[in-house]
């Protein structure tokens, strides 16, 4: 009744109403005001569109800030301890009233619109959505159903979806307990911790068929029926479906299935890809959505193309290889990793045991089924490997960076063994990042002061931000430093509880609140700590290091933060090593590292370092991201030429580790990156960042702010990523003109 109520006030009058002193309202409208600026709050809430409107946060944040903070930004949660009247007391007395009902008539506005870029260039699309499988969507820090960068661009690309109005839906899986919180014990050794999400306060309600019944599947296995529940979350104008296998019917095992991400063995593994691929096939049919496309990103989907033959055969009679002919048609896959132990694979046992009721329909034998998995059909002794099946059963694969496509082509030659390794169909489309999710409010509204009107939604053009050259450099400098201002603030807070946390004296304390310097050069490293990473690589001569962050005139210090995998010990070693920093005296003032690295976290530091340092192991990156977000901020890259930055690099917009080679030994290799990492950074970037010019600025540094920003913002965006997947994947798999591939 309450949302009902919003409904019918939700139009322009209301504002005025609202907007007006409460004292003059009747009692009545002061209740009925009451409940419809709760209820549209609550609306806003609920549809993540929020999570890149600085404006609506900014609002949520102001009902109440500290709670705000302690709740994770989870608006849901912190509406939930508000009543009507008590939230219109304190919109009064915040003047919220038609900042409320401004932000609610946006959201009906951006969701009623109809001239989308989608609607010129994507119209073959139609009512047949692509349906955007995976296994992890990082979309905020209050809904944890990401670990790290494959959710976070999952979350991106469907938020850019929504802003490009391509019809998409995702497939996902709801993770109750989520990835792990980190803390670190006073060894500095990590720790691990799963909370249970309420559910009640994430912006989620349960999916329903056509006749409007909550949505129950059911998947047969050899071992019996595995069932979920399909949850609705809106992103945008998107709908994201995930199933969770926390239901009656269940055995306690199954209904723990989905709790937690990347945390079991194979059989937990298996059985969460069968409820990510047969799952969310089945899913989609028992709610009505027929896809036109289907896009597996990464392989953990890989066995959805297998359901959809079966329900080919069983609705239009078609015989297994003609549903395989057609299934394949319409099917797109992405792949992410550059090392081949990084690829899923099952042995025949368990696949026999979760596919077989399957096979059975399809009518092929075990052989058949494993031979989709294997490079060689009939090799017994290779086991069953999702990349192969999302590479064999897709029209159109693609890595995500330039050379990541040459190493996937290279890597999965072998499956074409009559062509030549540049033939091999697997092209790139290069990651890209939700450039109003990843922007701080205040360069956001810098760009609008100089940039063309509109310029939002044409943010992965390239034309849009060349006006960044025409900005008072005086201005980008200051807005930046307000920003690195914040960031010491976060970090300052975040140090010093954590030392709470360890129970450490009042003065280890008080020292962490005064940590770090804002006129001090700013290096930040945030990442998951796989070794590949080489998060140490910079403190391979810790003397060296000492001589430069302690410099008397030109000093430098760092921030890290990262989450080690828990089975990953080396990369938890690591995180001791650099945490444990603190305790010798040559680095306790400059070296930081911050625990539970997760969105805000990286929202945080992304938005207010000086240098992005980003030094993995040529040539295992596949993209990388975080350095993408950074560039919009204003910050500097200072990386391997891997990945994206590969490609992004010319000479001006940043800074390059090494020349774009690797020896075959990994010593030497590291050896020589470390030597070019320290190097660059004492002869280039720190008198570049120090070198003031008589109006007190760094120009040349600013100059490289504006080249990273108008050289890489638009293409490393994921507007310009999801309008190149429409263009090369989605329109020629829905049957549209066929587009050639990028060039490798
Ligand atoms: C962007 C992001 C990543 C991806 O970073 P990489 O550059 O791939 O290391 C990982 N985790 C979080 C929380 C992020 O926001």
């Amino acid at each position: 009744m309450e949302s009902r109520l919003a409904e019918e006030r939700g139009t322009d009058h209301s504002d005025d109403e609202a907007s007006g002193p409460a004292p003059e309202v009747t009692v009545t409208g002061d209740e009925l005001t009451a409940h419809a600026t709760y209820d549209k709050c609550m609306a806003l809430a609920r549809n993540t569109w929020w999570t890149w409107h600085p404006e609506v946060i900014n609002l949520f944040r102001d009902l109440d800030p500290i709670r705000w903070r302690q709740l994770d930004h989870n608006p849901i949660a912190l509406l939930r301890e508000f009543t009507p009247e008590r939230l219109a007391l304190r919109a009064t007395e915040m003047v919220l009233f038609s900042r409320i009902n401004y932000a609610y008539r946006r959201l009906k506005e951006y969701l009623a619109e109809t001239k989308t870029w989608a609607s010129t260039n994507a119209g073959v699309l139609g009512a047949r959505p692509v349906a955007y499988f995976s296994a992890e969507f990082g979309l905020h820090e209050s809904i944890p159903i990401y670990s790290g960068g494959l959710g976070v661009l999952s979350g991106d690309h469907i938020k850019s979806a929504s802003g490009l109005a391509i019809p998409l839906v995702g497939i996902g899986l709801f993770y109750d307990q989520g990835y792990f919180k980190q803390h670190l014990d006073s060894n500095g050794y990590q720790q691990e911790e799963y909370f249970d999400t309420k559910v009640e306060n994430l912006p989620f309600e349960p999916a329903v068929s056509p006749a409007g019944e909550p949505v129950t599947i059911g998947i047969e296995t050899r071992g019996g029926t595995l069932l979920a529940k399909v949850w609705l979350l809106r992103v945008g104008r998107i709908s994201l479906y995930l199933l969770d296998s926390n239901v009656d019917g269940n055995t306690p095992q199954d209904r723990e299935l989905t709790s937690r991400l990347y945390g079991g063995d194979e059989r937990i593994r298996i059985r969460q890809e069968l409820l990510l691929g047969v799952g969310g096939v089945k899913a989609l049919r028992a709610l009505g959505i027929r896809p036109g496309v289907y896009h597996l990103n990464e392989g953990h989907s890989a066995f959805a193309p297998l359901e959809v033959v079966r329900a080919r055969m069983e609705d239009d009679g078609l015989a297994f290889d003609d549903a395989m002919r057609v299934v394949v048609r319409q099917t797109v896959f992405t792949t992410h990793t550059p090392v081949p132990a990084g690829h899923d694979r099952f042995d025949a046992t368990l696949i026999e045991e979760h596919l077989g009721p399957l096979r059975d329909q399809l009518g092929i034998t075990f052989q058949q089924l494993m031979g989709i998995g294997r490079v060689d059909p009939q090799n017994d002794g290779e086991s069953f490997c999702m990349t192969v099946v999302g590479l064999k059963m897709s029209r159109y694969a693609n890595a995500v960076s330039n050379l990541h496509g040459h190493i996937s082509r290279r890597m999965w030659a072998l499956l074409w063994p009559r062509r030549r390794e540049e033939d091999i169909p697997i092209g790139h489309i290069t990651n890209g990042v939700h450039v109003p999710s990843w922007l701080a409010g205040q360069m956001r509204q810098l760009y609008d002061r100089h940039f063309a009107h509109g310029w939002i939604r044409r943010m992965g053009e390239p034309e849009v931000w060349q006006a960044i050259h025409t900005v008072d450099p005086g201005e980008l400098w200051e807005t930046h430093n307000t920003l690195k201002t914040l960031l010491l603030a976060f970090v300052r807070r975040r140090v010093s509880r954590q030392c709470r946390r360890r129970g450490e004296s009042d003065d280890i304390v008080e020292a962490a609140r005064n940590v770090l310097d804002p006129n001090i050069l700013t290096i930040g490293f945030g990442r998951r700590f796989a070794t590949y990473k080489r998060a140490n690589l910079i403190l391979s001569d810790l003397d060296r290091l000492d001589r430069m962050l302690n410099s008397a005139d030109r000093p430098v210090q760092m921030i890290f933060a990262g989450k080690a995998h828990p089975k990953d010990e080396p990369g938890k070693q690591f995180i001791q090593k650099i945490a444990n920093l603190r305790h010798d005296p040559r680095f306790a003032r400059r070296v930081v590292y911050i625990e539970d690295y997760d969105i805000n976290v990286c929202r945080h530091m992304v938005q207010g370092v000086d240098v992005w340092l980003n030094n993995p192991r040529r040539p295992l990156e596949a993209s990388g991201t975080s350095g993408q977000k950074v560039v919009l901020n204003g910050g500097l890259n200072l990386s391997v030429l891997d990945g994206w930055w590969a490609e992004a690099f010319d000479g001006s917009n940043g800074f390059a580790i090494g020349h774009g080679s690797s020896h075959v030994s990994d010593e030497i290799t590291d050896r020589r990156d470390a030597e070019s990492l320290y190097a660059t950074l004492e002869t280039r970037v720190i008198p570049t960042y120090y070198a003031r010019d008589v109006d007190g600025l760094p120009g040349k540094w600013i100059k490289m702010m504006m080249s990273s920003i108008s050289t890489c913002a638009w293409r490393f965006s994921a507007h310009r990523m999801v309008m190149d997947y429409t263009r090369l994947s989605y329109v020629p798999a829905a049957g549209g003109v066929s587009c050639e591939m990028p060039d490798p």
